[in-house]
């Protein structure tokens, strides 16, 4: 929808859509900036521009409009203590990485808590209502500014501010009126400071006007009412009508200290730390000058290289200040930025890699690295991981207990970034050779090979980073989450009774509601369809054999083998239930197996994907590295012993709001869950998910799990290949078999070597003995040997290198009509080997290069002596055939 248009149409009405209460109760007047001509609301009747074009924007930085200074959690405590005291519910924040909704890696706004979809809808839920609540927001796009521009971040606290008026709320009126006395009664700012400016909101087929406040040209919030869907024109108002409203707190932190940028009052100590660092004082008049400048050239320019070029000309910023001041703050800026947004995902389970979500936190940390070693700072990130969660915990304290976990993650990580330097070291040279790589080629450049920017940068081989590049990247990464939905002609029927849920029985009637082609409906069935990693069941309806079970919607289809019931047959069903069985006990263990790993490994552990078959499962799970064999020992025994204690797996039904509060998002192993009823299936504490499956009563009724093989399938995923119950029994039994006929194997083997080994030395002893009866002239077969008037020919096993090489030495310097040759295995290789006398008219080397050729190898010698061989076995016979024919003839 064009957003413009919409503008149009509400500002032509502004007491309709804008004018509040307390615009009327204050005395605030309309106006049309006189640049750009947006309304804009406020108490200074000689205000001629809105806050954008505005002559004071920016000029907080060194004078704040406030008496009262509060950094990043003092601010938080502010907030909270004033919407507390006018009756909203102060909510913890919740993940950012967003489990809940299928189509976002990472929480982008607040709204986005208690948004949930349902179908190709999406409702709100609201804990509580109204509500308040700190939510950390990722926001891949502005990478690039990061750092510099002394107000954006990869990570933020959004202040939500939300209320459902038909549900006991309020609306715009009470809306704006606590915005404006936040502002002025909590933070100090003078009333004539706040300007509203009037724009409007649309996403998601609704739309509505919204407020803008503005504090000398900072937006500090935004209050969205959301009002109204479809298209404007032919719009109807909402069912559930409600107000979004989302501030940054980082800029309330910032408006009431002035600082130069916002980075100085919202990362806490960690600053100080970084400063002493490079030795700067980052409260200078020539910093304030510089990030004033920026601040106001930022929404001018699309191009931040060029924004900084011209702060850096507008503030008198000599090379010299550059260079040790300006480039190595950015620096600093970028770590602690970086750094935090790093502990919030890696918290709330996150894990750097190279796909999904994953891949904007790697490409994070090898800007930190890559800051380190560009500027030569010598830094603990450790030391600096404390920091920050000291100073965010007791507004966060969940960081707290994941502090190890951040620690370890990073430490892995940094780790593969050196390793990764030498190949990259590679690259930087070629481009250098090459010339400057556009855009796309960077972004190839990182996808294949993880060579970031910065580490180009940082070796020269580039001069600076194109705009442009993080927001291409982080389009290119945003959407891949995606979902597939299979539509068939089933609109009309209805909903099939799933007996699977009930009481279950493994042979049942049913009504053939509808047939086509092979597939069949029923009113009630207890086939399993396939769904959620589980394998459906199999077994016959009306004797005929089920193939396959699918669920479309609510509706469950069975697809048949040799025939089909006719519509409206009442039908007798069997389910296998050996089959069913087995898949359900290898289901639980997937549950076990995920919780064994998460309580081995480390918090960080979440489900990936699942697969439930009856004779084998497997889980994927999200992990740096791949599993040792102790590790795997470990989550096996862990997994038994979750069987020996035998407890219980409850299944319980909550509405989905009341599940999350209950038991948080670390229900969401399988992916979202898009009913409002939610199935919690349960292992006393140790795993609690949201899951459709069927499982078993009580965990010792699989009696035995055994891993059978892990892979690191892809970056960040370990597959982990289980068996359970009988077919874990009888993996063990084959298991032994196999051990037990390697032994035997092993000791065949041995004595066969043995004896080859005897009957060479037997050869050897032979030498002189085969020697003389040659020489005498003697022919046919001797001992394995084929002998035709002094030239000989073995392809027999009983021979070795040795034998080969005395024998047919011997045999040619003491007759020069004789020659030999021999053809053995030696390890992988079949080697061939001619030695002729001058008058035997045999051509040595010509022999050993034709056989070395068929046997796929390469020979080499004279005509008196040569050598040579090959490695393809499946040639021996051919290879043997033609020796013989052409040193006999
Ligand atoms: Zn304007
Ligand atoms: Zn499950």
């Amino acid at each position: 929808m064009d957003k413009s248009q919409i503008l149009k149409e509400f500002s032509a009405d502004p007491d309709k859509y804008y004018n509040v209460k307390l615009f009327q109760e204050q005395g605030f007047v309309r106006k049309a900036c006189s640049k750009c001509g947006r309304f804009f609301w406020t108490l200074n009747a000689d205000r001629t521009l809105c806050p954008d074009d505005g002559t004071d924007t920016y000029s907080f930085i060194g004078e704040p409009p406030t008496t009262k200074r509060f950094d990043y959690t003092q601010a938080w405590k502010q907030v909270e203590e004033f919407f507390v005291k006018n009756n909203h519910t102060s909510v913890s924040r919740y993940p950012v990485v967003c489990r809940w909704r299928d189509d976002l890696f990472f929480t982008i706004a607040s709204v986005v808590d208690f948004q949930r979809v349902m179908g190709s809808k999406v409702v709100f839920e609201f804990p509580a209502n109204p509500l308040v609540v700190p939510q950390t927001c990722l926001r891949f796009k502005d990478l690039e500014n990061v750092g510099v521009t002394g107000r954006h971040f990869s990570s933020f606290c959004m202040i939500g501010q939300h209320s459902v008026p038909d549900l006991g709320g309020y609306w715009k009126d009470e809306c704006v009126d606590l915005d404006f006395r936040l502002l002025t009664d909590q933070f100090g700012i003078k009333k004539e400071e706040v300007v509203f400016v009037e724009d409007v909101w649309s996403g998601g087929g609704s739309f509505g006007p919204s407020l803008e406040y503005f504090v000398r040209g900072l937006e500090l919030g935004n209050a969205v009412f959301t009002e109204f869907q479809g298209e404007l024109g032919q719009h109807s108002t909402l069912d559930q009508r409600v107000i979004d409203m989302g501030a940054g707190l980082e800029r309330f932190a910032w408006i009431t200290n002035g600082t130069p940028t916002a980075y100085d009052c919202c990362f806490g100590p960690i600053n100080e730390k970084l400063f002493s660092t490079i030795g700067i004082d980052s409260d200078s008049e020539i910093l304030k000058k510089y990030f004033t400048e920026i601040a106001k050239e930022i929404d001018n320019y699309d191009d931040l290289n060029k924004v900084r070029r011209l702060a850096i000309k507008n503030a008198n910023i000599t090379d010299d200040q550059l260079n040790k001041m300006i480039i190595p703050l950015e620096g600093v800026y970028l770590i602690a930025d970086h750094l935090r947004t790093l502990i919030f995902a890696i918290t709330d389970g996150a894990l750097p890699s190279n796909v999904g979500g994953g891949y904007n936190l790697r490409m994070m940390l090898r800007r930190i690295n890559g800051t380190i070693n560009r500027l030569n700072l010598k830094l603990d990130m450790d030391d600096l991981i404390d920091t920050h969660i000291d100073y965010l915990k007791d507004t966060y304290p969940e960081l707290d207990e994941k502090r190890e976990d951040v620690k370890a993650i990073l430490k892995i990580e940094s780790s593969r970034y050196e390793e990764s330097k030498i190949h990259m070291k590679k690259k930087a040279e070629k481009i250098r050779e090459k010339g400057t790589p556009s855009v796309d080629e960077l972004i190839t450049l990182y996808e294949s090979d993880g060579i970031t920017p910065e580490y180009l940068k940082e070796v020269d081989a580039i001069t600076e980073i194109p705009s442009q590049f993080y927001s291409k990247l982080s389009d290119l990464h945003q959407s891949e989450k995606k979902k597939t939905i299979t539509a068939l002609p089933l609109e009309d029927l209805p909903e099939t009774e799933t007996l699977f849920y009930k009481d279950d029985p493994m042979e049942f009637e049913a009504q053939v509601i509808k047939v086509f082609d092979d597939q069949v409906v029923l009113n009630r069935t207890s086939f399993y369809a396939r769904g959620g990693g589980q394998e459906p069941d199999l077994g016959t309806i009306a004797g005929f054999k089920v193939v396959n079970v699918d669920k479309h919607a609510n509706t469950i289809v069975h697809q048949l083998e040799g025939g089909v019931p006719a519509e409206g047959d009442t039908v007798l069903c069997k389910v296998d239930e050996i089959r069913r069985s087995n898949i359900t006990k290898n289901h639980t263990s997937t549950h076990i197996i995920n919780a064994s790993s998460r309580k081995v490994l480390g918090s960080w552990i979440w489900q990936h994907s699942a697969f439930k078959d009856d004779d084998h499962a497997r889980l994927d799970i999200t992990h740096h590295s791949s599993l040792s064999d102790s590790e795997v020992k470990q989550i096996e025994d862990e997994a038994n012993d979750m069987i020996k204690q035998n407890y219980p797996v409850n299944i319980d039904y909550y509405d989905r709001g009341t599940a999350e509060q209950k038991y948080g998002f670390r229900i969401y192993q399988g992916g979202v869950v898009p009913v409002k009823s939610v199935r919690i299936v349960s292992i006393e504490d140790k795993d609690i998910e949201a899951c459709g499956g069927t499982h078993v009563k009580k965990t010792g009724d699989i009696e035995l799990i055994k891993i059978t093989k892990t892979k690191r399938i892809q970056d960040g995923v370990v597959r982990v290949e289980f068996v359970s119950g009988p077919t874990a029994f009888q993996y063990v039994k084959d298991q032994e078999v196999e051990s037990k006929q390697k032994v035997q194997d092993d000791i065949a083997k041995q004595a066969l070597e043995k004896l080859r080994e005897e009957n060479k030395n037997k050869a050897r002893e032979q030498i002189p003995i085969l020697l003389e009866k040659v020489l005498a002239g003697e022919s046919g077969e001797l001992d394995g040997i084929t002998v035709k008037n002094k030239v000989c020919f073995t392809s027999s096993d009983s021979y070795d290198d040795y034998f080969h090489q005395n024998f047919g030495k011997k045999l040619t310097s003491k007759d020069d009509e004789s020659a030999y040759c021999g053809i053995f295995e030696t390890g992988p290789t079949i080697r061939v080997m001619v030695f002729s006398g001058v008058n035997s008219g045999v051509n040595a080397g010509e022999i050993a290069k034709e056989i070395s050729t068929i046997l796929g190898g390469s020979g080499g010698g004279d005509v008196k002596f040569a050598q040579g061989g090959g490695k393809d076995t499946s040639k021996k016979e051919q290879a043997i055939k033609k020796a013989k024919s052409m040193i006999l003839g």
